[in-house]
């Protein structure tokens, strides 16, 4: 097993599939007409564009054309907030968001703060859940936006978003979920969930880096992204990445035909995967929801070792997964989403994620539980603090 790497890092980035390679290939040679020329390659190329629409029009319930290409999920995130508030200017300057976002978001709000713009950030209980409450209750008359994330990057935890939804509508507000994580690994429907707006990106459901989109209820004005041709219904000019939407479509189209399948045995790995952690390794807790999370992640605190060095052990026994802290930014700061569950920082700084994907067998998952207690034991018998005697940051 040692001379092979098992990847449990698909909250990162997931692997582009076969599948998704081959549909997208003949869009680099013999198709690589522009969809805005009107001669035969131009045309291939357009239905080419319009089928991959449908097919992520598809996998939210929605209509073809309100789905729009971007670049990926950051640049949907900073798309749905800068300009669907922007033509809202009239109305007012609130924003409501969660204070565990995605930086795509969190930042993005910071900016319309700079803006004159003021954020509400609804802190979450112990497992990451947003009340459904607290939202009702920061509702104001200028409020313009509503921006909640479907599922958390870090720890998994799944948000009530339908609930979120029609309270938003019952309020004439606008209301866009950062759904990166959730397609793919949850069902979506933009009608029972009652959004306007959905963030979704390519590479996190096994398509290319650089692609996602932006779902945008018709009747719903947003400004442009970016000034230039006509593309993307004239709000985001720029000659389309073909051969990424032609893998976005193909990707998102297998997962949802796979859902069930996925969800079924990939949450069973997870849970496995979780019992073999907290049974086997004392002082050890999990982080998000025990049972309202993404069927990949795995979150958990080891006490009395730094998540650093458990990733650099990991990665010694073969296994690629994340830490709980942005430490490798440089930065000793932990993760906002583990403060804001409430954990102190010495715990979040031992936190550890290990995201499952469609690639994970349960062999993977064997060894994990096999090797990691060795790891721990070593880690904390080395460490100058140990049990009895926490460390301070
Ligand atoms: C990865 C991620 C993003 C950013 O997507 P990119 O395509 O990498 O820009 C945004 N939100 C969430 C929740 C993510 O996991």
């Amino acid at each position: 097993m040692s001379d092979r790497l098992i990847y449990m890092d698909n909250a990162a980035t997931t692997s582009v599939r076969p599948e998704v390679l081959e549909a997208m290939m003949p869009y680099f040679t013999q198709h690589f007409g522009n969809a805005s020329s009107i001669h035969t390659f131009g045309r291939g190329a357009r239905r080419a564009l319009e089928n991959a629409r449908k097919q992520v029009a598809a996998a939210l319930g929605c209509e073809a054309r309100e789905i729009y290409f971007t670049a990926g999920g950051s640049e949907s995130d900073n798309w749905a907030i800068r300009c669907a508030v922007e033509a809202k200017a009239s109305k007012g300057k609130h924003i409501i968001t969660s204070a565990i976002e995605h930086h795509a978001v969190l930042h993005t709000c910071e900016y319309m703060e700079k803006q004159g713009y003021e954020v509400t950030y609804l802190p979450v209980d112990e497992y990451g859940l947003v009340s459904v409450e607290s939202v009702k209750n920061a509702i104001r008359p200028d409020t313009v936006l509503i921006t909640i994330m479907a599922a958390n990057n870090e720890i998994g935890t799944l948000q009530p978003i339908a609930e979120i939804g029609k309270i938003a509508k019952e309020n004439g507000i606008l209301f866009h979920t950062d759904a990166v994580q959730a397609v793919g690994a949850v069902p979506i429907d933009v009608n029972a969930w009652n959004v306007d707006m959905l963030s979704l990106s390519g590479h996190k459901l096994h398509a290319p880096k650089g692609i996602g989109a932006l779902y945008v209820r018709k009747g719903v004005r947003i400004s442009n992204l970016i000034y230039g041709g006509a593309q993307e219904r004239g709000l985001r000019a720029g000659t389309e990445n073909l051969p990424g939407i032609v893998g976005l479509g193909k990707a998102i189209e297998l997962a949802v035909a796979e859902l069930p399948e996925y969800t079924e045995r990939v949450s069973r790995l997870r849970d496995k995967l979780i019992k073999g952690i907290l049974d086997n390794i004392p002082d050890v807790q999990l982080n998000g929801h025990p049972t309202i999370r993404l069927p990949g992640n795995v979150n958990v605190s080891v006490r009395y070792v730094e998540g650093e060095a458990l990733l650099m052990r990991l990665d010694l026994a073969g296994v690629a997964a994340s830490s709980g802290s942005a430490c490798t930014s440089g930065s000793l700061d932990p993760s906002h989403v583990l403060l804001a569950i409430g954990l102190p920082h010495e715990i979040a700084h031992g936190s550890l994620r290990l995201s499952l994907g469609n690639d994970t067998t349960e062999e993977e998952v064997d060894y994990v539980i096999e090797k990691l207690p060795g790891i721990v034991e070593n880690l904390r018998a080395m460490s100058p603090v140990n049990a009895s005697n926490l460390f301070s940051f």
